[in-house]
C-alpha cells in the first residue's frame, strides 16, 4: 500500500501539499514521476513542471537525496524501511486537466498532483484528502470518485482508496461548498455537482441527464461502475469535458444550465450543447476508459501514445452523443439534422479533409489537433466531425445491409462484450470485421476509403434512403455558419473575426477566399472597408448593400503597422451542409426503426 496525503496549505497561493509514504526495502532505488499527458487529452502538458519543494525523508525522518533524471523523474535510495517525500504542488488552472486551488473551490487530478513511484504502481493506494485548515471553508466538501473508505461518509474529507496508481489518477477530486444533485439510473446512483454559483433548474438537468444515461446503459447492456460522478466547473465562459472510468470533469457557462423561467419546450441552444457533453463524456466511459486502442493497453503516460483509432473512440462517441439527445425524446428529429448539418459544415467547409485522412488526424493529434494553428481550418480535418459522419455511414450502411437487424449499436456492444469487458486493446480491423460480419458482406473497401483517404465523405446516398437529402447551402451571415437556400447571393469573406474596441480581429481566414486573396491574415486588425469604419454590424451591412464582385479598399494593422489591400466581395461557395426530410413516408420508417431499437 502506497499512502498520498493531500493539503490545501495555501488556497491564496494556490498551492497543495503532499505526503508521499511507502515502505521501502533499505538500499533499494525507487523512481518516483508524474505523467506527461492524461488519458483523454492527447498533448504533452509535463505536469511535472507544477512540482516545488520536493524533499524526500527515511523513517527516521534524515534527509535521503533526490536525484532529477529528467523534467519529470526524480530517483532516491532507500534508507531504512519507510521513504516519506514531502512536494508542493501550484494549482491554478481551471480547465479539467490539472489542479487548481483558491480560496473558493479546490480540485485535482492525480496526474498533476500524485507522484508515481515506477517499482511500486500496482500496489493499491491510500489517499487522505485533508481540510483547509482556514475557518471560512467549515463547509467545504469532497466530491469524487474514488472508493471511499469503510469510515468516510459520501461528501466527507478523510481516506479513499484506489486499487493501484491508474485507478487514482482515474479519479480526479473536487473541495469546496458545492451545489449536488443525484439520480438513481439501474441501481447505479449519478451525482451532479457544481463547484460554483449557478442559478440553473438542476431537478430539470437531472431528468434530462438520466434519460442519457439509460440510453447508454441500455446501449451497451449494462452499467461497469457502481456510481458516477458529473463534476461541472462553471464560469463566466468555458466548454469541455474529460472522461473517467466512473466520473467526469465538465466545464460550462453558470447560464448553459436550464433556465427555472423557461418552460421545457424552450430548449436554449447553450443547454442542448451542455447536455450533449454530459451524454458525450458518459459515453466515454465505455468507449475509449474501457473499449481502448491497443495501443493503451497499458497507457504510456511518460511520452507521446501514437494510435490511428481516435476517430472511432472520440468520432463514434460524438456521433451518438447528440444522436441520443434525440432518440431520448429530448430534442425533437428536426433539431437533430440541424445538429448534423453544422458537423457536416465544420467538415465541409475547410480544406482539411483534402489534405489529411482521419487516421493520420488521429495520429497526429499530439501536434496538430491538439495544437492548432491559424492553418488549422485549412489543413486540418476534425477526428470529432469527420468522425461522426463516418460513424453515421457506419449505422445506415449496418442497418441497411442487415435489413435493419442490426445498426451501430450491436457493433458497440461487439466491442463492449470483447474487447470492454476483457480490457483487450482494439485495432482498426476490428471495427471493420465486425462491421462485415453485421452486414453480412465485405464492406471493407469503402470503410477503409473513408479512414485512410483524403476524399470527402459522401452520405447522401445512405440518407436518401431514409427521406433525407443532404444539400450544399450558401453561408447566410459572413461570421457564421448558418445556411441559407442556394438561390439569391449572399456576400462571402472567407475569414471569421472577434469585434475588439478597434476593428475586428480575424481569427480564421479561408484558404483561396476573398480574405487570403486580399492577403488578410490570423490576428491581422480589419479596421477600415472602402474607408468606412468597420465594426461587427456595420461590415455586415455593407456587403449587403454591394453587388458581386464589388472591389473595395480595406485598411488593417498587422502588428503595429497599417497596411492596405484590395479586397474583392464574392458570393459565398456552396460549403455549408443542411439535411431536408423530403420524403416523409421513408424518414417516419427510419425514426420508428431508430425508437425500436
Ligand atoms: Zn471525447
Amino acid at each position: 500500500m502506497i499512502q498520498y496525503q493531500i493539503f490545501p496549505i495555501n488556497p491564496n497561493s494556490h498551492l497543495f501539499e503532499v505526503l508521499l509514504s511507502f515502505k521501502s526495502t533499505p538500499g533499494q532505488s525507487y523512481t518516483l514521476s508524474l505523467p506527461a499527458w492524461l488519458p483523454g487529452s492527447y498533448m504533452i502538458r509535463d505536469f511535472a513542471k507544477n512540482i516545488t519543494q520536493i524533499h524526500a525523508f527515511d523513517g527516521q525522518e534524515q534527509a535521503i537525496a533526490l536525484t532529477k533524471l529528467d523534467k519529470q523523474t526524480w530517483s532516491l535510495q532507500a534508507q531504512d524501511g519507510q521513504v516519506q517525500v514531502r512536494y508542493q504542488v501550484f494549482a491554478f488552472d481551471l480547465s479539467v486537466r490539472t489542479a487548481y486551488l483558491d480560496s473558493q473551490r479546490g480540485f485535482f487530478n492525480g496526474s498533476s498532483t500524485f507522484l508515481q513511484v515506477t517499482e511500486l504502481s500496482e500496489l493499491s493506494c491510500e489517499l487522505i484528502i485533508q481540510p483547509s485548515a482556514n475557518t471560512t471553508h467549515n463547509q467545504w466538501r469532497v466530491a469524487t470518485g474514488l472508493t471511499r473508505a469503510k469510515e468516510t461518509e459520501k461528501f466527507q474529507f478523510g481516506r479513499y482508496i484506489a486499487d493501484n496508481y491508474q485507478h487514482l489518477i482515474d479519479c480526479p477530486v473536487a473541495i469546496g461548498d458545492f451545489d449536488c444533485t443525484e439520480f438513481t439510473v439501474e441501481g447505479v446512483v449519478h451525482h451532479l455537482v457544481f463547484t460554483s454559483k449557478h442559478y440553473g433548474d438542476t431537478q430539470r438537468l437531472a431528468a434530462d441527464v438520466s434519460k442519457l444515461c439509460q440510453h447508454h446503459i441500455n446501449l451497451f447492456g449494462e452499467a461497469p461502475f457502481k456510481e458516477y460522478w458529473f463534476i461541472t466547473h462553471l464560469q463566466a465562459q468555458g466548454f469541455g469535458g474529460l472522461e473517467h472510468k466512473n466520473s467526469t470533469i465538465l466545464q460550462a457557462s453558470r447560464f448553459d444550465l436550464p433556465n427555472p423561467q423557461q418552460i421545457h419546450a424552450d430548449m436554449s441552444d447553450n443547454y442542448k450543447t451542455f447536455l450533449s457533453l454530459c451524454s458525450h463524456e458518459y459515453f466515454h466511459a465505455w468507449n475509449v476508459c474501457r473499449i481502448k486502442p491497443k495501443e493503451f493497453v497499458p497507457y504510456n503516460l511518460q511520452k507521446e501514445s501514437y494510435t490511428k483509432q481516435l476517430w472511432a473512440f472520440e468520432g463514434i462517441t460524438s456521433y451518438y452523443d447528440d444522436f441520443s439527445l434525440y432518440r431520448t425524446g429530448l430534442i425533437d428529429f428536426e433539431a437533430y439534422l440541424a445538429i448534423l448539418a453544422k458537423t457536416a459544415t465544420r467538415v465541409f467547409r475547410g480544406a482539411g479533409e483534402l489534405k489529411q485522412s482521419i487516421t493520420a488526424s488521429s495520429f497526429d493529434a499530439w501536434t496538430k489537433f491538439y495544437q492548432q494553428g491559424p492553418d488549422a481550418v485549412n489543413n486540418i480535418v476534425s477526428y470529432y466531425a469527420k468522425g461522426a459522419l463516418i460513424a453515421l455511414w457506419l449505422d445506415l450502411t449496418i442497418r441497411s445491409k442487415s435489413n435493419h437487424q442490426y445498426s451501430l449499436d450491436t457493433l458497440m456492444r461487439e466491442l463492449w462484450i470483447h474487447f470492454g469487458r476483457t480490457n483487450t486493446g482494439t485495432t482498426e480491423d476490428d471495427f471493420i470485421n465486425i462491421a462485415n460480419l453485421l452486414c453480412g458482406e465485405d464492406i471493407s473497401t469503402t470503410f477503409k476509403r473513408h479512414l485512410d483517404s483524403n476524399e470527402r465523405i459522401d452520405i447522401s446516398k445512405e440518407l436518401a434512403e431514409y427521406g433525407v437529402e443532404l444539400q450544399k447551402k450558401k453561408f447566410k451571415k459572413l461570421n457564421s455558419l448558418e445556411t441559407t437556400p442556394a438561390t439569391c447571393y449572399h456576400a462571402y469573406l472567407g475569414a471569421h473575426y472577434k469585434a475588439q474596441t478597434l476593428g475586428l480581429v480575424i481569427n480564421q481566414v479561408l484558404e483561396n477566399s476573398p480574405a487570403a486573396n486580399a492577403g488578410l491574415a490570423v490576428n491581422d486588425t480589419l479596421i477600415a472597408i472602402d474607408n468606412i469604419k468597420i465594426t461587427e454590424s456595420t461590415i455586415q451591412a455593407l456587403f449587403d448593400h454591394l453587388s458581386v464582385n464589388t472591389e473595395l479598399t480595406c485598411h488593417f494593422f498587422r502588428d503595429d503597422q497599417l497596411l492596405s489591400s484590395t479586397l474583392q466581395v464574392t458570393d459565398s461557395p456552396l460549403a455549408g451542409i443542411a439535411f431536408k426530410v423530403v420524403d416523409n413516408n421513408l424518414t417516419k420508417q427510419w425514426q420508428e426503426i431508430i425508437a425500436a431499437k
